[in-house]
């Protein structure tokens, strides 16, 4: 028996990840009653391992190990990935919206006049990404800083945290936009993992969700699910809503690493600067991460001579746009990449070679596959129409899910358009 709700919400959000918590912001701002559902803790974040890995890393919940044994890694917490995300802000595909009637040029225009969003100021570029930027440049690449999500007057020189979780509030996460919601007046319940969509007559009423042990229920006028590109569309079929298993994208990454003589760094903001070749769907970054994460690299591929040389070794990010295919369904999510997917990333894998070389890099290594960016399981067009509205009236879908097709790059600034973008318009 569920306990029944005592209060009738206008929306109830479940998920409060970038997708989430911008259209809780939006409707609180605009006055209305919002109650948002998130699974994982609100917490104060650390910046520790043991605090990532209870986000990221607990199989079946934020970590997913394909048959190919790829991992797809999200985020269980209040804030959702966002809270261990690189930071890296890329402009929307507005071309890819605009086919579906979708204009987020001016959500896009507000949020770049409000967030703090630029490239780093040189002082906080590590020496490992400007070795790698050299090696770029002298191989004639267009290697340019990328936008960061990150305050610069309060970042760090040599911090690597926000990978775990800024504990010092210098990233930008989807905290910031919820913490401005709950001020304004919206609830966040955390820990309340939605269980099923409430239907009356073709209409979504409510959520009925589980916390400390027991069902409970909440009534509103609309609902978004927005528990990201894995949690929404189980959260669709566990309410009898959709198909048992969709297909998705997922921008598969490699790490391609190599050791200088003359760095001791390792401790630095990743993906300060990169480039992007459209065409070919292939992006390249740097990515120097905390200790522990390059041990995995290079164990996970048997290179134990090269455990402790951490300090030492040159990383560059590969992703590639890859195909839509797999299956996420109610307890596994799997993907092997396709033909196309693997030239793909050989072709970077390439092209990173050559870079780590140009900046004197030896005893090049590469890691497995792995992937950060679930997303385009209930595609716009398909599973939910312009407004993101589901075939469920008042039921609709804002989080990563609903790009309409694969991209390749990091989608946060793009969901925060989305969610500003349904904020405005259910409170319209
Ligand atoms: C290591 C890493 C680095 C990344 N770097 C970048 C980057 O630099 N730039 C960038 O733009 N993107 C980056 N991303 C990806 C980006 O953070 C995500 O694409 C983005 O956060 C997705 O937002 P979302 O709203 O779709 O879902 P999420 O942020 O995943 O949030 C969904 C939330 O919903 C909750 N939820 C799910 N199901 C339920 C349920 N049934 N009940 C209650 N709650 C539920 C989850 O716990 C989660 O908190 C990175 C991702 C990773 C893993």
């Amino acid at each position: 028996m569920s306990q029944p709700s005592t209060e009738n919400y206008d929306a109830i959000i479940v998920g409060s990840g970038p997708g989430g918590a911008s259209v809780a912001r939006e409707l609180a701002r605009r006055g209305l009653r919002v109650l948002v559902l998130e699974q994982g803790s609100a917490a104060p974040l650390q910046g520790t391992l043991s605090q990532m890995a209870g986000i990221a890393a607990v199989p079946g919940k934020g970590a997913f190990i394909h048959r190919d044994a790829s991992l797809l890694v999200s985020g269980v917490a209040a804030g959702g990935t966002s809270t261990i995300n690189f930071a890296t802000a890329a402009p929307p595909p507005l071309a890819m919206f605009a086919a579906h009637d979708i204009d987020l040029a001016p959500m896009l225009a507000s949020l770049r006049a409000e967030l703090p969003m630029g490239p780093l100021p040189d002082d906080l570029i590590g020496p490992m990404a400007k070795r790698i930027g050299q090696g770029a440049e002298a191989r004639k690449l267009g290697w340019r800083k990328l936008d960061k999500l990150i305050r610069p007057q309060i970042c760090r020189t040599g911090c690597w945290r926000c990978v775990y979780g800024c504990p010092f509030g210098a990233k930008w996460t989807a905290r910031d936009f919820l913490d401005e919601a709950i001020q304004l007046g919206a609830t966040l319940i955390d820990q309340a993992k939605a269980e099923r969509v409430i239907v009356e007559n073709g209409r979504a009423t409510g959520v009925c969700y589980r916390r400390d042990g027991e069902m409970r229920q909440a009534l509103g006028a609309n609902v978004v699910l927005a528990g990201g590109g894995i949690g929404s569309p189980r959260l669709l079929h566990r309410s009898g809503l959709h198909a048992e298993s969709s297909a998705f994208f997922s921008d598969p990454v490699i790490a391609v690493m190599g050791v200088v003589d003359d760095i001791d760094g390792g401790a630095e903001v990743p993906m300060a600067a990169g480039m992007y070749l459209h065409e070919e769907g292939i992006a390249l970054a740097d990515m120097t991460l905390p200790k522990p994460m390059y041990q995995a690299f290079a164990a996970q591929v048997g290179r134990f001579d090269r455990l402790m040389s951490h300090a030492q070794t040159l990383t560059l990010m590969v992703k590639i746009r890859d195909d839509i295919g797999g299956a996420i369904g109610p307890r596994w999510v799997d993907k092997t990449l396709t033909a196309g997917d693997r030239a793909k990333l050989a072709t970077g894998v390439g092209m990173a070679r050559e870079i780590l070389r140009a900046a004197g890099a030896r005893k090049i290594f590469k890691s497995w596959h792995f992937a950060a960016h679930p997303g385009g399981s209930l595609r716009i067009g398909d599973a939910v129409d312009s407004n993101l509205q589901t075939t469920t009236r008042n039921l609709f879908v804002c989080d990563a899910s609903v790009i309409p097709e694969s991209w390749g790059l990091p989608p946060t600034l793009t969901l925060l358009c989305l969610g500003t973008r349904l904020g405005t318009d259910l409170s319209a």
